[in-house]
């Protein structure tokens, strides 16, 4: 489904990803873990290209952007289409209701039809659970819920891979769980994701794959019982001791 090649991004004089190379099949789902600064959020942004990469290729099921060349602009619009982005502060639109939000896109960007749109956002809706709040205002919402719209807002564009990025890290630890269900939940259909998180039992319990970066580099990846419980890299070993 996803096909990253030697991959990097330097912003100015910094170096943040040094070649990245990942691969992931459709239906599986990636963690990234690693310290602060590591590059993780860079290459979740590089991957639905809120960030232009300095060289390197991403192809996302048959679409390629090879960034060693000057990729043509018109490209980008349907390769974007490809993911949807969830993010640790869900952007949601303030002024707009939760369904509201949920019909933008689909409607603004897809050209869909305002009612066709409104049934989907409600069937969302009530698939991450918020079936009874669809005419709430974010500030109505709390941090879980406004980012389970925030999940349901990008499930709207029928994406073909999720891109996480620390969904719960600006929550209180009481509504972090909600917010890992949904995650769960859309995994356990099938759906292709690459999350970001320091969410270490959500990787435990729902990663295919975990990716340890450090340095802009991926320095380990296994299945989480053997980064978790028999690292090889001394720089795995000592975050996981740090954090755990
Ligand atoms: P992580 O998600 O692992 O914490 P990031 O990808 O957010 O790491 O950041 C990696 C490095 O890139 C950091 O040093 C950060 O300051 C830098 N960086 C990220 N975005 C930008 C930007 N838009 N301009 C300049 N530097 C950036």
């Amino acid at each position: 489904m996803i096909k990253i090649k030697d991959l990097h991004k330097q912003f100015d004089q910094l170096k943040v990803l040094k070649g990245i190379n990942l691969e992931v099949a459709k239906g599986k789902v990636v963690v990234v873990i690693g310290p602060s600064g590591s590059g993780k959020t860079t290459l979740l942004r590089c991957l639905n290209v809120l960030e232009q990469p300095t060289s390197g290729q991403i192809a996302i099921e048959d679409q390629v952007l090879d960034f060693s060349q000057q990729v043509p602009k018109k490209k980008i619009p349907s390769f974007r289409r490809l993911t949807g982005m969830v993010f640790q502060n869900y952007n949601l639109f303030p002024h707009m209701t939760a369904l509201e939000n949920i019909m933008e896109g689909p409607v603004t960007v897809k050209g869909e039809k305002k009612e066709a749109a409104r049934k989907k956002a409600e069937m969302l809706l009530g698939k991450v659970g918020l079936g009874d709040k669809i005419h709430f205002y974010p500030f109505q919402l709390s941090g879980g819920q406004q980012q389970r719209v925030g999940i349901a807002r990008a499930l709207a564009m029928e994406p073909k891979v999720m891109l996480f990025d620390e969904p719960t890290s600006a929550l209180d630890p009481e509504l972090v769980g909600e917010v890992l269900k949904v995650m769960k939940d859309l995994a356990n259909e099938g759906m292709t994701m690459v999350v970001v998180t320091h969410e270490m039992r959500f990787a435990r319990e729902a990663a295919d794959e975990v990716i340890f970066m450090d340095g802009g580099v991926v320095v380990e990846r296994g299945n989480p019982e053997q980064i978790f419980s028999n690292p090889k890299e001394a720089r795995t070993k000592q975050f996981l001791n740090l954090i755990q």
